[in-house]
């Protein structure tokens, strides 16, 4: 760790002066909010205007119709996406989400930020992301595995080991990929385990895959309290999510000594001052039949909305569940001295404002959650050799590139006088900025 510190705290980083902030916060919010941020970053690194519209729009979109017998004997139409924001530095790489409210925009969004956090790692791949418009709380098993396996069909025509890579997101995950991966190779006859990522370790999985986000997002939350002359052991965590990407962190957070005072879910949260038991609240979850936190009965806590949980007096703030949660309506409230993203735009650029003049540091999610993706890096690199690592190794690698990254990130805002989300996208928009000059416009 250096002895550099996060950029001084007020309103008046470089960068935020000329910044453009454009209503963000409504139907189409994270769209505007990604595009406002690369022309942020294209003003600040004077891109060619030519340069910066091809970053602007992505490489490709694909709209599919999923139709799907349900259990019930009736049929279903779901509305399937999957778009290839950039393949300029590699192969797009990017989940799959099943949500009920997702939609084209949403995925074009999360697509580009794929494109960022893959150039800002410094992996060799651009961005991509799939949906599909279902409520995977009303379905089952079944209905789910067909409607990936039709999904997947739908998509094969774009994606491959070579040229898009996909990988789970909200609501998917190893089960989702298994079935794709099957799907996929049952169609080309023969199994192709690098066609997507964070699969089971049984069939084709890195160990470390897994964990692999939330790891991550726990390294940067340990590297920016360093960065802070803060200690790591007893500071206080709140962490909206319970799923993925937040079981891991708090797990390892809370190994660490941090004191995990609140998570939630869909159904609420739950508070401990004192730290919550994080090992006994995962298997308690594990043991509901519908896994929410409401269902579960832990002594000490008392229970907190959403909204309060983001309010929290505590050190660090781990937004890990959905986007759009911080806004102009509750960013003056928060109390974090620090935000970690661990979900993807999950802050506004009009919070982001209110936050910085605040003194509040943000750590963006192109940043914070990359660990998802290098892992799947791994994975794909291990598939395509059939060669598998041990968990160390991947642990140690994961954790070698976020040190480095966050260390980047932290020099450009010095050097810059940004903030770290500024700083993260002129690394990020100028990597993709300088390969699309350098390999040239075809023909
Ligand atoms: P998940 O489905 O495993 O968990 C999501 C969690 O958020 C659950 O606890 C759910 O109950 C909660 N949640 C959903 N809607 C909510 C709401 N409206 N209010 C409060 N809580 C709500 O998903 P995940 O994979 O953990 O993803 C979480 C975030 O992290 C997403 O933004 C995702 O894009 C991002 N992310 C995920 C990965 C990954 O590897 N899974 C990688 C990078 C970023």
């Amino acid at each position: 760790m250096t002895t550099s510190t996060v950029p001084e705290q007020g309103p008046a980083h470089g960068l935020a002066g000329s910044r453009e902030i454009l209503g963000s916060e409504g139907k189409e919010g994270l769209y505007t909010s990604v595009q406002a941020r690369l022309d942020n970053a294209a003003r600040a690194l004077d891109l060619d205007p030519g340069i910066h519209a091809i970053l602007r729009r992505p490489e490709r979109e694909l709209t599919v119709a999923v139709p799907v017998q349900m259990d019930d004997g009736s049929l279903v139409v779901f509305d399937g996406f999957r778009v290839q924001h950039s393949s300029v530095r590699g192969p797009c790489k990017g989940g799959i989400r099943y949500h009920p409210s997702v939609d084209l925009d949403e995925t074009k969004a999360l697509a580009a930020l794929m494109t960022w956090k893959c150039s800002l790692v410094n992996i060799p791949f651009g961005g991509a992301k799939g949906a599909v418009r279902c409520d995977p709380s009303q379905m089952t098993r079944g209905e789910l595995e067909r409607v990936t396996r039709r999904y997947a069909v739908g998509i094969m025509p774009i994606i491959g080991p070579k040229n898009d890579i996909p990988a789970p997101d909200v609501n998917t995950g190893e089960q989702t990929m298994a079935w794709f991966m099957d799907t996929v190779s049952s169609m080309k006859g023969y199994t192709v385990l690098d066609t997507v990522t964070g699969k089971p370790v049984n069939v084709g999985g890195s160990l470390g895959r897994k964990e692999s986000t939330g790891r991550g997002v726990a390294v940067i939350v340990g590297e920016i309290l360093k960065a802070n002359r803060k200690p790591v052991e007893g500071a206080t965590v709140a962490i909206q999510g319970i799923g993925k990407v937040a079981i891991p962190a708090a797990q390892l957070l809370s190994s660490w000594g941090c004191k995990v005072v609140a998570v939630s879910d869909v159904s609420g949260g739950v508070y401990d001052p004192s730290g919550l038991d994080v090992p006994r609240l995962v298997v308690d979850l594990a043991e509901r039949p519908g896994k929410l936190l409401a269902d579960c009965f832990l002594s000490n806590c008392q229970r907190v909305t959403n909204e309060e949980l983001l309010e929290l007096q505590v050190d660090v703030l781990v937004p890990a569940a959905m986007e759009n949660q911080i806004t102009s309506a509750n960013a003056s409230a928060i109390n974090a001295a620090f935000v970690v993203e661990g979900a993807n735009g999950p802050t506004t650029p009009e919070a982001d404002a209110i936050l910085e003049y605040k003194g509040t540091t943000v750590v963006p999610d192109i940043l914070a959650n990359a660990g998802g993706v290098v892992v799947s890096y791994f994975e794909w690199v291990q598939g395509a050799q059939s060669y598998f690592w041990g968990a160390d190794e991947v642990n140690n690698r994961l954790d070698e590139i976020m040190i480095r990254s966050f260390q980047d990130v932290l020099g450009t805002a010095g050097k810059q006088d940004a903030s770290l989300r500024d700083a993260a996208y002129l690394l990020a928009v100028d990597r993709v900025a300088r390969a699309l000059t350098q390999r040239g416009i075809f023909p």
